[in-house]
This record gives C-alpha cells, structure tokens and sequence, in this order.
C-alpha cells in the first residue's frame, strides 16, 4: 500500500509533456512511502511511450495495447484493473481533458476519494492535496484521511522529469469488456489556424472579455503589428468564437512562458493563470485594480483599455 500508480497521457503519437511531470511527482510520493512508482501507457505505440518514460525514479511501466487514442471507457475498465492489481496507496492522473474525463468514474469505481487540480501534494499517514481557489488568491489544503486516493495534477505545475531509468516494461493483459465500451473515437481534426504556435512566441498581446465584442478585434490586431508580437486570448474569447483554440492561454489552453505577457482586459482567473504565470515579465491593463491579474503583474495599467491601447500604438508609431 505504498506504491504509486500514475497514467501517462498521449495524443497523436506523442506523450504530452504531463506525463513527465506525472513521474516527477509519482517518485517523490513513492520514496516518502518507501514504495515504487508504477506507470501504465494505455494505447497508442506503447512500446515507444515506455522507452521514453523509462526515467528515473520509475520501478515499472505496465504497457496496455488497447487501441490508438484515448478512449474513456477502456482507460476507465485498464486504470481500475491495474489498480486492484497493485494495490497502490496513491492514483495519479493528469488534471487534463481527457484526465477529468475518467478520473470521476474510476473514483467512483474503486470507491476511493479524488482530489483534482493538485498543485502540490505531500503524503504522510494522511495525504494533503494543495489547490488553489479564488483566482489563485487562496490556497486549501486538503487533508485526505483514508488510506488509498486518487488525485488529478495540473499540468505544467512539476519539472519534468527527463533524466534516464532502469524500470522493468511489463505488458498488461487487460481483460477489457467490449460490451462496456460505449464510446469510440472516429477521427481527430486540427482547428484551423493551427499554424501558430503561441506556447513558441516571445511577447503574447492577450485579450480577455475586457474586448467586449468581435468588432474591437482590429483595435487590438494593430497593437500586436506595432509590437511584432502573437495574439493570445482567454477563453471567452474562444468561446465566443472571435479567435481559434490554439490561441487559447490556460488549463484547457496551452501554456504559455514568453518574455513578455500583456493581459488586456483579463481579469486572471485561476484557470488562465495556470497557463501564463510562468511568463517572464507580465503586464496587465484592466480598469480593475482588485482583478487577480494584478497580483501576478510585474507593471500593471489601471485603465480603460479603450484609452491605453490607441495611446499605445501611437506612441510605438
Ligand atoms: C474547467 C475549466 C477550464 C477553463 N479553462 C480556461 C482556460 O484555459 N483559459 C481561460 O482563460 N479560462 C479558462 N476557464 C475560464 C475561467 O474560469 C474564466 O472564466 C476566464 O479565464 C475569464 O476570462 P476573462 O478574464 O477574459 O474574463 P473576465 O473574468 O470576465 O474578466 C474580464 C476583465 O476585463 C476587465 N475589463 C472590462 N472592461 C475593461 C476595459 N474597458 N478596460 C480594461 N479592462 C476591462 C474586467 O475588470 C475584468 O477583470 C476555464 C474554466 C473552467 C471551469
């Protein structure tokens, strides 16, 4: 009971870098137990995933040929099977889209309590799962009383862990239900615009609802020309439909450590600022000096952005 199972996470033929930082946390959770860390690789080319999450740190990874790309149900049926199988004190997954999707069930499951959106965690007799609240002005710590939990990390909150290790692979001979497998995914499709890769760009102009509307887009295209900068929003502004997903900074965005961040008319929530805080030098402009933004802000504009932004671009011309 003082072992750690994590799931590494893939998309596309390529692990995403979570599963990295999965094994950064798991081996320190594993060594303050005395226990090992396990690893399982679900789907995809496993054999490839186990050579490069062969790192330190890693006692075995549990390879599971089911399948190309995530699929719920099969991750749900393989996790549960591994789980009873080495008894793990601790389940870590990914606080990722496809994470969430299967960590309530599992949970459910095994009848083990989940903690989600860990940003630190410290095991011992008792687990307690650091998250934060209130855009980041509040951090619980949750005191986890049982012997066995399931906890959900944030992404980019670890160092990823890359150096070398001698773990064991193991095939897992999951003994899937197929007549439980009720989801199947037909195909993957790139949103268009996928061209620009924000989390490669050095000086991010980023907008929030602050906008207002679809026609005050111009305003702020002409400062990202003046600057030579990219253009990256929050997620209203994505879900409103004014600019495509891979512009989106945050949790279900990309993350994103520019040299430079201007956050206009962003208020800073906890989920944006998972993406952007590890940016070198943020500067916000937000009519609100309380917006969580301006706890992060290096230089902060309390204004009407409407008024900055044009005075900006005309001193830059
Ligand atoms: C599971 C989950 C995942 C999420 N993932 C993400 C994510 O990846 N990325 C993300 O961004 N959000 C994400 N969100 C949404 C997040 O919780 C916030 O709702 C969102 O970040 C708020 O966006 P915003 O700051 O643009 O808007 P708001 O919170 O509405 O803030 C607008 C800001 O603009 C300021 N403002 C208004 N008018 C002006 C003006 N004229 N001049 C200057 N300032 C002005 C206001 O003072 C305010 O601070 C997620 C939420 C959930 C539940």
């Amino acid at each position: 009971m003082s072992d750690v199972l994590a799931v590494a996470e893939h998309r596309q033929g390529e692990l995403r870098d979570v599963s990295f930082e999965l094994v950064t946390v798991g081996r320190q959770l594993a060594a303050d137990q005395g226990g090992e860390l396990h690893l399982a690789v679900i789907g995809g080319d496993v054999d490839a995933f186990a050579d490069e999450l062969n790192l330190d740190g890693v006692s075995v990874i549990h390879t599971v040929d089911a399948g190309e790309e995530f699929n719920h149900d099969i991750y749900t049926q393989v996790t549960e099977q591994l789980f009873e199988e080495i008894e793990p004190s601790t389940l870590l997954l990914p606080n990722s889209v496809n994470g969430l999707d299967y960590a309530p069930a599992i949970a459910s499951r095994l009848d083990v309590p989940l903690v989600t959106d860990a940003v630190d965690i410290a095991r011992d007799g008792t687990t307690e799962v650091t998250r934060e609240m209130y855009g980041s002005k509040v951090e619980t710590t949750v005191a986890v009383d049982d012997d066995t939990v399931a906890v959900s990390i944030r992404p980019a909150e670890w160092e990823a862990t890359d150096a070398d290790g001698d773990a064991d692979v193991v095939a897992f001979d999951a003994d899937i239900d197929e007549s439980a497998v009720k989801s199947t995914v037909t195909g993957f499709e790139e949103v268009a615009g996928g061209d620009v890769d924000i989390s490669e760009a050095e000086f991010l102009v980023s907008i929030g609802r602050g906008i207002e509307e679809e026609d005050n887009l111009p305003l702020i295209e002409e400062l990202v020309e003046a600057t030579d900068a990219t253009l990256s929003s929050s997620r209203p502004i994505v879900d409103n439909g004014w600019l495509p997903k891979n512009r989106q900074v945050g949790q279900s965005g990309k993350v994103v450590t520019p040299d430079v961040y201007l956050a206009i008319g962003i208020s800073g929530a906890v989920q944006h600022v998972a993406g952007m805080k590890g940016s070198d030098t943020i500067v916000a402009i937000n009519t609100d000096p309380n917006a969580p933004i301006m706890d992060l802000a290096d230089y902060a504009i309390v204004d009407d952005l409407f008024d900055v932004v044009p005075e900006l671009i005309d001193a830059l011309e």
